[in-house]
């Protein structure tokens, strides 16, 4: 079974199996050593860029403002929800994110 993942409406919308499950807008506390040189960056989320699956993690990059020192960029791939049987399952995006780092 396949899952479609997308992203609709110019990067505003995740959408899986043509539901819409993310949007832009989402604070996320990120700690990456990537976005900024904050330990925790506040990440208001302006714009998906590319979506993607490793194993059953569904993953995004964003386009964002950290709005603790102002910092405006692309991060590296977030986990932001699962497959579970072939159904998505939201991650809890209110706890700190990590980024992946790129392989
Ligand atoms: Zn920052």
């Amino acid at each position: 079974m396949t899952t479609r993942l997308r992203i609709l409406d110019d990067g505003a919308w995740l959408s899986v199996d043509d539901s819409r499950r993310v949007s832009v807008s989402e604070l996320w506390r990120l700690r990456s050593d990537d976005f900024c040189d904050c330990d925790l960056a506040d990440l208001v989320v302006e714009n998906f860029q590319e979506i993607g699956v490793d194993g059953s993690t569904v993953e995004v990059r964003v386009y964002g403002q950290c709005i603790a020192c102002g910092t405006k960029s692309t991060t590296g791939w977030i986990p932001v929800g699962r497959i579970v049987d072939g159904e998505y399952v939201d991650l809890d995006r209110e706890s700190v994110l990590r980024a992946r780092p790129d392989a």
